[in-house]
């Protein structure tokens, strides 16, 4: 039997599926994947699959061989690109598996051409970023000759910035390379790519943040649901007086005689020291401000007033952009660093 978890995230199957058509939808008559790399964006990646699927994805991008096999039942029949590529010590795992390496450097595209002669691979061009890919001129060498591509793509370095320049030259850069290089499909833009108008779509799609409820750029503020919603159980309730502190480092003195109620979330749950300063608690209806500095798992907050009782289960305020907005975090990093130690309930 599971110990029944004292932290918990709710999750929305219909909100995942309508962000998916979403971004399906502004891709055009492009196709839209979907990144489900770093375990779904921290929701779970064997979950967020199969609900992807059954709303019409076809096409998943993880990061590695380790994530392309825990997913591997979910993707049976489906198209997995593995984006870092093919190691010497991938070559085993890269080889037993349906998946594809996306080639991003003149090694790999060598290794794998001689591991793997005919057997279809995605590339990488690098058209700006400077991050992973192929030079425009590696990729007109004759590097890439004989090399079966799937998937030719590159990847937008501002695109959350409809206004930086860059994003018109890395689409121009692509599609000159893209109409050199022989390839099943092309493919450019990540979540905020595709608000960037149907000619950053190219043939596929790739949105991650915005299908787990993040708002990649201003043209989805109102369009993308939220996926994710905390609850923590309180352990404890206790009554401060007045001239008392909360929590370590006494940062919080109470003002006045309050109550406080103390949940089972903290750092290690990606609950950050820097959300404490803006966070709260809902209790019903009454906002529960955080009391003190976060601990690596427990929070204060303040229930004055409220009806809040040991054992009950506070939702955790939780407004991607907002939150990334006051802690200097990104939404990514607020995503992912949700941790282990919630039991997540799909409903
Ligand atoms: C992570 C990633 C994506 C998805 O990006 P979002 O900004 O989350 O939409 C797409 N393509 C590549 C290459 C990535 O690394």
């Amino acid at each position: 039997m599971n110990p029944a978890a004292p932290l918990r995230l709710l999750l929305d199957s219909a909100a995942l599926a309508a962000n998916w058509r979403w971004f399906a939808q502004r891709s055009g008559t492009a196709a839209c994947g979907a990144a489900v790399k770093a375990d779904g964006y921290g929701l779970g990646a064997a979950e967020v699959v199969p609900r992807l699927a059954d709303a019409g994805c076809r096409d998943f991008f993880v990061t590695t061989w380790g994530e392309a096999r825990a997913i591997a039942a979910e993707t049976a029949g489906l198209s997995v690109s593995v984006l870092h590529g093919v190691r010497e010590e991938d070559l085993p795992a890269a080889l037993a598996s349906p998946a594809r390496p996306v080639l991003n450097s003149v090694n790999m595209v060598a290794r794998w051409k001689a591991a793997a002669p005919g057997r279809p691979c995605d590339v990488m061009i690098d058209t700006g970023m400077n991050r992973l890919g192929l030079s425009a001129a590696e990729a007109a060498s004759g590097l890439l000759d004989g090399l079966r591509i799937e998937t030719l793509m590159s990847h937008l370095a501002c695109a959350d910035d409809p206004g930086d320049a860059l994003n018109g030259r890395q689409r121009e850069r692509f599609a000159a390379v893209a109409a050199a290089v022989p390839a099943g499909r092309a493919s450019l833009a990540n979540s905020a790519g595709i608000c960037l108008g149907a000619d950053y779509a190219f043939d596929l799609t790739r949105p991650g943040l915005g299908l787990y409820g993040g708002v990649p750029a201003p043209g989805a503020a109102g369009q993308v649901r939220p996926v994710a919603r905390i609850e923590a159980a309180v352990l404890q309730v206790r009554d401060v007086p007045a001239g008392e502190i909360v929590g370590y480092g006494g940062t919080f003195v109470a003002p006045a005689a309050i109550r406080a109620a103390i949940l089972n979330i903290g750092y290690a749950d990606g609950y950050f020291r820097r959300l404490g300063p803006a966070g709260a608690a809902w209790a019903g209806s009454t906002r529960c401000p955080v009391l003190g500095l976060v601990s690596m798992d427990l929070l204060a907050v303040n229930v004055t007033g409220a009806d809040v009782a040991e054992g009950d289960w506070l939702e955790i305020e939780r407004d991607l952009p907002a939150a990334a907005a006051a802690s200097g975090l990104s939404q990514y990093e607020l995503l992912t660093g949700l941790g282990h130690r919630y039991q997540r309930r799909w409903t």
